[in-house]
């Protein structure tokens, strides 16, 4: 069969950066979403904004030559970053484990270092758009991104469109309250999301019931230090039939369902993409979960709304900071 050889706009190359507190992951992508390669690296966070981010720099040609390629190949850079952050302006207001970051110009900075269009955005945001993007919403126009770890990372997308806000706040579904009178939250607030259905959330219900005196297989588990007890000793201690660990399960279940339900009854997805490591549990987290989210929310909405692990794994953020400066240059000023 003869192959069609006119051409539109031939693949360009794109960077994405995710920065974490400990460690960067980078990607090399092309336009259309294939990727080449990728590099992670520690963040060495200590050190501070300017070491952080001429390491970045260094690593972003590093990985550009790595594939037989030079900085002027490169199309646009997105990072992904914690916040909270100008992500019109690329200005870095503050990150809780990036020590020294207070009004840093990111996107100025990098620009600098590399020559190259550089745009910034949420790091949750990012990898809820890189589950959208490539992942497990691929195509998809209405996505919220749930990203289940030491707190609760949310990203939505409505109409293809990262959804940013006001003034590019939105999204901090691990502050949306699941009680009023609740646990208090890192944030001031009270109950949120994050207190009840993060992996450490999972953990800390764990240990409080044993601190209580509950008799429980984790205990021997972890051989005593409860500081070792992780979401993921709590599901495999219910798969052998631990009581305390199936209440605990339970209760996380119920809350996830509840946080997961009003992003559903407010937004009318079509994807709910959760992330983590806790989604390894498979179905002993995804059967329950619809089945409790399917009790509170409305039959066409509900049916609507896949409930799907997330496929990217720790690429998310920044095959979705790439993504959002190809899809989204305008925003950027790009
Ligand atoms: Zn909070």
């Amino acid at each position: 069969m003869k192959r069609k050889t006119t051409k539109k706009t031939p693949d360009r190359y794109v960077i994405g950066l995710d920065l974490g507190g400990t460690n960067v992951m980078a990607v090399l992508v092309t336009t259309s979403g294939k990727v080449i390669d990728n590099l992670h690296f520690p963040t060495e966070a200590p050190k501070g904004p300017d070491y952080v981010i001429e390491n970045m720099a260094q690593n972003t040609i590093k990985l550009v030559e790595k594939n037989g390629l030079k900085m002027k190949n490169i199309w646009r850079i997105g990072i992904g970053s914690p916040g909270p952050l100008d992500s019109k302006k690329g200005i870095i207001m503050g990150a809780v484990n990036l020590p020294g970051w207070k009004f840093v110009r990111l996107k100025e900075m990098m620009e600098k270092q590399l020559g190259t269009a550089v745009g910034v955005d949420n790091d949750a945001n990012c990898a809820a758009y890189g589950e959208a993007w490539l992942g497990a919403a691929r195509g998809k126009a209405n996505v919220v991104g749930i990203t289940l770890g030491t707190g609760v990372g949310g990203g939505i997308i409505i109409d293809h469109k990262l959804v940013r806000g006001a003034n590019y706040n939105a999204a901090e579904i691990g502050h949306t309250s699941l009680n009023p009178d609740g646990r208090v939250c890192k944030c001031g607030a009270k109950g949120c999301f994050e207190q009840y259905a993060s992996a450490s959330a999972i953990a800390e219900s764990a240990r409080e019931r044993i601190r209580k005196g509950t008799r429980s297989m984790m205990t021997e588990m972890v051989k005593g230090d409860l500081g070792k007890l992780t979401s993921k000793v709590v599901a495999e201690a219910m798969e052998q039939g631990d009581k305390a660990a199936k209440e605990t399960w339970d209760e996380f279940i119920k809350y996830l369902a509840a946080g997961v339900a009003n992003q559903i009854n407010g937004l009318n997805p079509d994807v709910v993409v959760i992330a983590g490591g806790v989604i390894n549990a498979g179905d002993l987290l995804f059967v329950p979960l619809k089945e409790a989210v399917r009790k509170q929310t409305f039959a066409l909405t509900f049916a609507a709304a896949k409930i799907v692990p997330a496929k990217l794994g720790e690429l998310a953020g920044a095959l979705g900071a790439a993504g959002v400066v190809i899809n989204e240059g305008d925003f950027y000023g790009m």
